[in-house]
């Protein structure tokens, strides 16, 4: 198992110390999947994006990595609410196979919160409303945006350039959780 099956929202396997390790890198048509979906949302291609991230997702899930494939799904999700496709958002949203991410719970709620916010940016408010009491129902998640953590230069110092798994930029954008990991915008995997 070790290295090869992302458990939780998208982490490498526990190592010493208690620190999880970074993820296996992902077979290149992963990669290649993720790096269009990502280029789509850059263009500003909501819709063209969220087709990219559903099928990065079923990619992922087929190659043993639910994880990255909980997270692409949500990514997807939440471009599809800046597409305006709200209802599909919701579903797509829920159909995320989060299962088994109990200790991952504030990487996921935030996931769902940003899927919120994009339907209330797009004025699906009843939308949005409807996610999270699903959400709650479902899952036991309250969708939530966390906290900001306090980070120190020595922690950002020890992020690398890039993901090791799917290679994508490791950006200021980076967001820190309360036990001290962080993880890849691009596909959720722990960074440090
Ligand atoms: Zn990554």
């Amino acid at each position: 198992m070790r290295g090869g099956f992302g458990r939780g929202f998208g982490q490498g396997p526990m190592v010493a110390g208690g620190r999880r390790g970074t993820g296996a890198p992902l077979p290149p048509a992963v990669r290649q999947a993720m790096e269009g979906a990502h280029a789509l949302l850059k263009a500003g291609d909501a819709a063209g994006a969220a087709d990219r991230f559903a099928e990065l997702a079923s990619r992922a899930e087929e190659r043993g990595r639910p994880g990255i494939a909980a997270f692409a799904a949500l990514l997807g999700a939440q471009a599809r609410a800046t597409a305006g496709d709200a209802n599909r958002a919701v579903d797509e949203a829920l159909a995320a196979s989060v299962a088994g991410h109990g200790s991952h719970r504030p990487k996921v709620a935030r996931r769902y919160a940003a899927v919120s916010a994009a339907l209330r940016a797009g004025g699906h408010a009843e939308a949005a409303d409807r996610l999270d009491g699903e959400v709650r129902s479902r899952f036991g998640i309250t969708p939530a945006v966390a906290a900001p953590v306090a980070v120190n230069r020595s922690q950002r110092r020890h992020l690398p350039k890039s993901c090791s798994a799917c290679s994508g930029p490791v950006t200021d954008a980076v967001v820190f959780d309360d036990d001290g990991s962080a993880d890849c915008t691009w596909c959720g995997t722990n960074l440090l």
